[in-house]
């Protein structure tokens, strides 16, 4: 069968109807190609598949991206893992694999201001979702707010029902704001709803010890921290102030700089 001049376009609009439009837009340069380097049609069709399977996979990851509110500079390639212990890099380097959003595992890190628990969670969500997998990034502040607002309106449990489609949810900073007896109610709620679930990331400057301060009363604390701590592992980064310490490092050099003859 010979191909006439106006059935391309019938194909163009079949890949179109078919919703294979990177196939659509890549065929006839393949067809060239395929003839040039006498590729069977299997190769033909093999090259076409790939393309679109590609495309698919890429847009799948920049919607994610997208949905993850992750900040795309908080990457692994910006974070200088020599900071940490061989240890807590070993963490990171089974973290980074994924196999603990499966299991529902949750991952808690403490450590003071400026030790780099915000970054290295970005940094190790951003790999995962490039692995395909689903996250949320929210500062625990504005969590509580959009909580707040769903259980007023009565859709709660339908905002509940929607955070446990991703398979980790980042809670920035808990505890850095002092927050209400009915905030931390609708937080606990949370993750009540997704022990034993789905993941939970956050990081904390304040160790358990003083997460009364958080949940107000001695028994929702001691449930809250037996839920997150159940199935879970626990990044320390007992390290200064990344911030304070490069600030140190210039002073350091321009002082050298001036120093010399
Ligand atoms: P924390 O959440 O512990 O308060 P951040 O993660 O916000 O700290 O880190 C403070 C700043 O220092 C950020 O700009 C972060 O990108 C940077 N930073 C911290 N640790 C590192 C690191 N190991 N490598 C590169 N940048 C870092
Ligand atoms: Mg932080």
């Amino acid at each position: 069968m010979i191909m006439a001049k106006d059935s391309h376009g019938v194909l163009n609009m079949r890949l179109k109807e078919l919703h294979l439009s990177a196939m659509r837009e890549c065929w006839p340069q393949e067809a060239d190609l395929a003839r040039k380097e006498s590729l069977t049609y299997e190769q033909y069709l093999f090259e076409l598949t790939e393309r679109e399977c590609e495309a698919r996979k890429h847009a799948r990851i920049a919607r994610l991206l997208r949905e993850s509110r992750l900040p795309l500079e908080k990457g692994m390639e910006t974070f200088d893992r020599k900071r940490l212990s061989t240890k807590l890099n070993a963490h990171i380097d089974v973290l980074i694999e994924g196999s603990f959003l499966g299991r529902a595992e949750n991952v808690l890190a403490f450590g003071n201001p400026g030790s780099g628990k915000t970054h290295l969670l970005c940094a190790i969500a951003l790999e995962l979702v490039q692995k395909g997998r689903t996250v949320l990034f929210t500062p625990c502040s504005l969590l509580v707010q959009d909580l707040l607002v769903a259980k007023r309106e009565l859709t709660l449990s339908k905002t509940l029902k929607k955070l446990a489609r991703f398979d980790a949810i980042i809670i920035d900073d808990i505890g850095y704001v002092q927050q209400s007896r009915v905030e931390m109610e609708v937080l606990f709620t949370l993750l009540a709803d997704r022990y034993e679930r789905g993941t939970v990331m956050l990081t904390s400057n304040l160790p358990f010890s003083k997460w009364e301060q958080i949940f107000k009363d001695p028994m929702t604390t001691a449930a809250a921290i037996d839920r997150l701590v159940h199935h879970s592992i626990m990044l320390e980064l007992n390290l200064p102030s990344y911030r304070l310490e490069k600030s140190k490092q210039k002073i350091n050099e321009e002082k050298i700089e001036e120093n010399k003859p």
